[in-house]
C-alpha cells in the first residue's frame, strides 16, 4: 500500500482543523508530520512544543485502509490530547527539573500519569466521537475551506507541511 497522497494529506489537514476547531482548539497550530511505518503499533503520535499551543501529530501511513469511524476516533483522541498538555509538563518540567526527587521517583510519577491520562483521555474521546463528522476523502477541494458551514470563521489556519 503506497503513502497517502498530497491530496490525502490536504483533506486530512482541513479535517483535523475542523475537528480541532470544534473541540475548542481554535488557538492551536497542529500540523501533519511525517507518515509513520504502517508496521508501528502507533496508529498517531503527537509532539507538541512545550509551553506554546503547537503541535504535529503523525499517523501511520495505512491511514486509508482504516474505517472512517476509526480515523475519527483517533483523530478526535489525538486531539483531546491537546486539552491536557500543560497537565503533562507539571509532571514532566515542573516536577522534574525541580530536582526535588529523585529520577527513579519520578519515572514512578510519569508512568502513573501516563497510564491515568491515557484513561481519560479514552473515556472522553469514546463518548463524544460519535458527535463529530467523518471524513470525506472525496470531498472536492473547493469544499474543504468551509467545512463545516455551521462555524462560521471555520477557515483553515496555518497549514505547513514540515518536510
Ligand atoms: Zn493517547
Amino acid at each position: 500500500m503506497p503513502e497517502p497522497s498530497d491530496r490525502d494529506r490536504e483533506v486530512l489537514t482541513a479535517y483535523v482543523r475542523t475537528l480541532g476547531d470544534q473541540l475548542g482548539l481554535r488557538d492551536w497550530d497542529i500540523w501533519l508530520g511525517d507518515w509513520l511505518p504502517p508496521a508501528d503499533d502507533k496508529k498517531a503520535e503527537y509532539t507538541p512544543t512545550p509551553g506554546d499551543r503547537h503541535t504535529y501529530i503523525n499517523f501511520a501511513s495505512d491511514i486509508r485502509e482504516w474505517s472512517l469511524e476509526k480515523l475519527r476516533s483517533i483523530v478526535v483522541h489525538e486531539l483531546v490530547h491537546l486539552h491536557l498538555c500543560d497537565l503533562g509538563e507539571i509532571v514532566r518540567s515542573d516536577i522534574h527539573d525541580a530536582h526535588l526527587i529523585r529520577q527513579q521517583e519520578y519515572e514512578l510519577i510519569w508512568a502513573a500519569f501516563y497510564r491515568a491520562r491515557e484513561l481519560a483521555v479514552n473515556g472522553i474521546s469514546r463518548a463524544i466521537a460519535g458527535f463529530f463528522p467523518l471524513i470525506e476523502w472525496e470531498r472536492a477541494p473547493d469544499a474543504l475551506d468551509c467545512a463545516d458551514p455551521l462555524l462560521p470563521g471555520n477557515a483553515i489556519l496555518s497549514i505547513e507541511h514540515p518536510m
